[in-house]
């Protein structure tokens, strides 16, 4: 990439932002653009089903902010509608084009829906964007009667919790055996007694098997006959990539774009992805490629596809994190470190840390309410799982941009979090 070049960013949440910040702090001269479908400029996402969803924070507090003015032009509440690999163009409505020496996707992942269920109605809804929290407290406002979550995930569990702080009867349903279950027993054991010592009420193992919509409220038959009234429900089902304006493009798009271990999209010499969407062999744990839906995640490969654009396809690095996340239920925070989902088996690495073991290896901990802890355990994962090749030599960053929760910044730098886990205290 050279100075007079143009780079055009599809997707202006926290992946396009970084990686425009990191474009220019490696001295890239030429135009950036950002086009992303949402009106607003990139915001804190994981606030939408927690602070911003029981009213802690406004919409105009969640925006993330540069250091200084960055050098962008934006196109906001412009969906990208087409991908032209071959001519190196972006579609957009209104017949118009963007041309680009270098593409950088970031569109992340939109809300699974339900089958069956009725999409259409105002109070049901999915929680992904601040424009959905604003949505979900106008159904909130409309009527006090409860309130159903439909998906005992991450997502499901803090939208519940939030609720509880609104002081609103809520009930989870979910059609695992309990909250959060692939985090081990231990874990969902332990948010299990935390909804029940908050009044959250549990709906697990079943499903609705159909809804009885009303003026006022719905009902939701349950498969274990159990009859839910509800005046808003929120569907939390999980996510699919927003890969629909690329089909036809000649990437391979099945979960996600698939990518190199430099970020770069598979037989693209141009193109590099970031954030949620992006599905990439992480070499530190295996060569098969996935997608990574964390925060951190979506700001340190948005700062490597960057590098690895502006570097080029024959001298890009793989990009080989240790994946970190966080969540909030109530006052407890739940930690995540590596890739439990690889785990076949489970140890207790220490009082509210479990491990996940793939084949006698350690591939990841989930710590409750432990931050001192599991400063340690990634310290200890981030020896145990070398990364195979030196982490590219990047120049330093004048100043800090990545604005995130306290302990979560404190992770992303290596440094410190070996300093601090070297003095944790287990
Ligand atoms: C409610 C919620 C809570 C979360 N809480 C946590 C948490 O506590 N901890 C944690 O680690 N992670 C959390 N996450 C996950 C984290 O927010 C994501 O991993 C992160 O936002 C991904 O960033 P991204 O830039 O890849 O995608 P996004 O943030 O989804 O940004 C992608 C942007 O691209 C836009 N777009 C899509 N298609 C197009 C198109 N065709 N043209 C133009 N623009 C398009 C989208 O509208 C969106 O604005 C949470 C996610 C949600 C939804």
């Amino acid at each position: 990439m050279s100075d007079g070049d143009r780079i055009v960013i599809v997707g202006a949440g926290v992946a396009g932002l970084r990686a425009a910040e990191r474009l220019r702090e490696l001295g890239f001269d030429g135009e950036v653009m950002i086009v992303g479908d949402e009106a607003r400029r990139p915001y804190h996402r994981p606030m939408v089903s927690k602070q911003l969803v029981y009213g802690a924070a406004r919409a105009s507090d969640v925006t993330l902010k540069s250091h200084g003015e960055l050098d962008v032009r934006w196109r906001l509440g412009t969906r990208a509608t087409r991908l032209d690999t071959h001519e190196r163009v972006v579609h957009l409505p209104g017949g118009e084009s963007l041309w680009y020496d270098g593409l950088i996707v970031a569109t992340g992942v939109v809300p699974r829906h339900l089958p069956g269920s009725p999409r259409h109605d105002p109070r049901v809804r999915v929680m992904r964007t601040v424009d959905d929290a604003i949505a979900v407290r106008r159904a909130l406002a409309a009527s006090a009667k409860p309130v159903v979550v439909i998906g005992s995930g991450l997502i499901g569990c803090e939208f519940a919790a939030s609720m509880r702080h609104l002081g609103r009867d809520v009930t989870l349903v979910g059609h695992a055996a309990a909250p959060l279950n692939r985090f081990g027993e231990r874990i969902s054991g332990a948010v299990t007694k935390l909804h029940h010592e908050h009044r959250a009420k549990l709906a697990m193992n079943t499903k609705v098997r159909h809804w009885i919509s009303t003026k006022e409220t719905f009902g939701l038959h349950l498969t274990n006959n159990q009859l839910l009234v509800a005046s808003c429900v929120l569907l939390s089902i999980g996510s699919v990539p927003a890969v629909d304006w690329m089909r036809g493009s000649g990437l391979d798009l099945e979960d996600g774009v698939l990518c190199e271990a430099n970020l770069f999209a598979t037989g693209a010499d141009d193109v590099v992805v970031a954030g949620d969407m992006a599905r990439w062999p992480n070499l530190r744990f295996d060569e098969v490629p996935r997608r990574v839906e964390h925060w951190m995640n979506a700001v340190e490969s948005a700062r490597h596809a960057a590098e690895s654009l502006l570097a080029g396809r024959g001298q890009a690095q793989p990009f080989t994190p240790l994946p970190r996340a966080w969540s909030s239920l109530y006052d407890v925070r739940l930690q995540m470190i590596g890739l439990p989902s690889l785990g076949d088996d489970t140890v207790q690495l220490a009082d509210g840390v479990t491990g996940f073991v793939q084949a006698g290896r350690l591939v990841g901990a989930c710590g409750w309410d432990r931050p001192q802890a599991m400063l340690h355990w990634m310290a200890e994962l981030d020896r145990r799982l070398p990364a195979p090749v030196p982490a590219p030599v990047t120049e330093p960053v004048a100043v800090s941009t990545v604005e995130e929760p306290d302990w979560a910044s404190a992770m992303t730098d290596p440094v410190w979090a070996r300093q601090a886990a070297e003095k944790a205290t287990l």
